[in-house]
């Protein structure tokens, strides 16, 4: 990878690191080792839900990005951690933007490399790490797996509880799911009822995408040039054609920044983004509704 100069944090930037070192300690307030029987059981239960319930005051307490009239892009990756992970965590870094990674828990083990990814994107600076199942439905088996939805949560739990993840947001393999409070949208509607269990009963914040930065599937590479994806960007603020106005979620995959030449398209696309002062870039947890939601949410 080629190295690029490092730019000083912005306002904003500091704001959503603050942000995320709250979002953290949250995390680390999780609770621990439930082997303990009896009381005890009950008792660290009881602390660890207070203790969740402050962290998460704390977490809407700290409203990271001000009001203001900026357009929120919200970057998220999928499918990590995976080969193309260690160019994106490069890239991340070097531009000092966030970005959120829906991680599939099967992957944290799968090769040595994804699992010194899976290490490092623990501690990790500036992103959020979230749920996006531990078998990516069976290995993409889809019609089967959204057929049961206590299979589902369970696949989705397990891999919360093997990532030890801090907050239930996670994104459905295979569908563009939305499930935040009232907020309901769905691809496949076949899939629907399933789904709403995943938020009724399961607890999950779902996080689906407005634009897919799409790629082909037999190399990788990303479908559109920046300056395509860029302009689909602006195009669907204009059009306000978001789910919610102002706000806009692209879904990207890990695997399309194997090659430094990918990469680039990566690095030009969120240049491009940085340099139009109507946007700013932030985590998922700053989506509108979504800290309400984890508030009302499960306890973790
Ligand atoms: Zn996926």
């Amino acid at each position: 990878m080629k190295n690029y100069l490092m730019r000083p944090h912005s306002g904003v930037t500091r704001v959503i690191t603050s942000v995320f070192i709250v979002f953290s300690l949250w995390a680390c307030n999780a609770p621990g080792n439930t082997d303990a029987g009896g009381q005890s059981v009950a008792v660290d239960t009881a602390t660890a839900a207070a203790t969740h319930q402050d962290s998460l005051k704390q977490l809407l307490a700290a409203d990271t990005l001000p009001p203001s009239n900026k357009k929120r892009v919200y970057l998220t990756f999928d499918d990590g951690p995976n080969l193309g992970t260690r160019n994106l965590l490069t890239i991340l870094h070097d531009e000092n933007v966030p970005a959120t990674m829906f991680l599939i828990g099967l992957h944290t083990g799968a090769s040595p490399e994804q699992k010194l990814m899976w290490s490092k994107l623990q501690t990790f600076p500036g992103i959020e790490l979230c749920n996006h199942s531990f078998s990516h439905a069976w290995r993409n088996k889809f019609t089967p797996f959204y057929q049961h939805a206590d299979s589902v949560i369970a696949d989705f739990n397990h891999a919360e509880t093997l990532m030890a993840l801090k907050a239930p947001i996670a994104r459905t393999p295979g569908r563009n799911a939305w499930r935040i409070d009232s907020v309901t949208r769905t691809d496949l509607l076949k899939n629907k009822k399933v789904i709403d269990t995943l938020q009724s009963k399961g607890g999950y914040v779902l996080i689906g995408w407005d634009l897919e930065w799409a790629f082909n599937h037999r190399n990788n590479q990303a479908v559109q040039t920046a300056d395509q994806l860029y302009a689909e960007v602006n195009h669907l603020f204009a059009e306000n054609k978001t789910l919610t106005p102002n706000n806009l979620v692209i879904l990207a995959h890990d695997q399309m920044w194997r090659t430094a030449d990918d990469s680039l398209r990566l690095v030009d696309f969120i240049r491009k983004l940085k340099a139009n002062p109507d946007y700013e870039l932030a985590l998922i947890s700053n989506y509108p509704g979504v800290r309400r939601a984890l508030l009302n949410g499960k306890q973790m």
